[in-house]
């Protein structure tokens, strides 16, 4: 069964092939930007299950940062839909975007932890790395 998901206005799909994917949540300072202020809730999917069904998305790669992830987003209505780590062999699916993020099983861990606000609410018991956890 497929996973499908997209962009607010609908002008990015795309489509997961298998089981709703397992993550995290990630505070980092880049992520609240991109949220409006909370961490990003994600899904890492191996790259031969996704696949854009509609669009294509714009790109953004900070210029700053030598691991930088790039941000695949929605030039019409902004939403972030992906990213991607170099040297990870993944796509990090937000998990807003899925049609029925409310299937999500919920995220697995929380990651940049050291970039968090103190208003920030860590779910309790949940395995938590001040940076990226080791390999
Ligand atoms: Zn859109
Ligand atoms: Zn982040």
């Amino acid at each position: 069964m497929a996973i499908e998901g997209g962009c607010y206005c609908g002008a990015l799909r795309y489509s997961i092939e298998g089981e709703m994917p397992r993550g995290g949540l990630c505070f980092c300072r880049a992520c609240q930007h991109a949220s409006g202020g909370g961490p990003n809730a994600f899904g890492l999917v191996a790259p031969e299950r996704f696949v854009w069904t509609r669009g294509q998305p714009a790109v953004f790669t900070h210029p700053d940062k030598a691991d930088a992830v790039t941000r695949a987003f929605c030039l019409a209505c902004g939403t972030q839909v992906s990213t991607q780590r170099p040297g990870q062999r993944a796509v990090i699916v937000k998990i807003g975007t899925l049609d029925r993020a409310q299937d999500w099983s919920g995220p697995g861990f929380a990651i940049y932890t050291a970039q968090k606000a103190p208003w920030h609410v860590l779910p309790e018991g949940l395995p938590a790395f001040a940076d990226l956890p080791p390999r």
